[in-house]
């Protein structure tokens, strides 16, 4: 998708902290973060939101969350403890539709999110 900031990211097109990639996925520092560690994990396919998810890509979403797991332990927080957040739609406040996992942590966050 030309138009759409994360594929340009995901194609060297637009610049990013890029902190893990393969073939199914990109990870990279989110440009306004919430906590001390704030990372998006993105599926390399344009997917814009949950509601366009299909059982074809459950393994995908599971491979999402391993992957977020992983940077979770190697940023110190599996012992702290972190949030992994999906926003979908205008009123979860989903600003950018392509599909990505917010993984943030770092401090003590508040039960509602602000
Ligand atoms: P959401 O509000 O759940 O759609 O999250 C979108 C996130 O993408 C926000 O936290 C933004 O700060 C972040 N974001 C937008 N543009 C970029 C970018 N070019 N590089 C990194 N993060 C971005
Ligand atoms: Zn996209």
């Amino acid at each position: 998708m030309k138009d759409c900031i994360f594929c340009r990211i995901i194609s060297s097109e637009a610049p990013a902290t890029i902190v893990f990639a393969d073939e199914f996925v990109t990870a990279f520092f989110d440009i306004h973060p919430i906590t001390p560690v704030h990372i998006l994990v993105v599926p390399n396919e344009h997917i814009e939101s949950v509601n366009e998810v299909e059982e074809k890509h459950a393994a995908l979403l599971g491979h999402m969350i391993v992957v977020a797991r992983q940077l979770a332990f190697a940023n110190g927080l599996d012992q702290r403890g972190y949030r992994l957040v999906i926003n979908t739609g205008p009123e979860a406040g989903q600003s950018v539709f392509h599909l990505h996992l917010h993984l943030i942590g770092g401090r003590r966050m508040p039960f509602r999110f602000q």
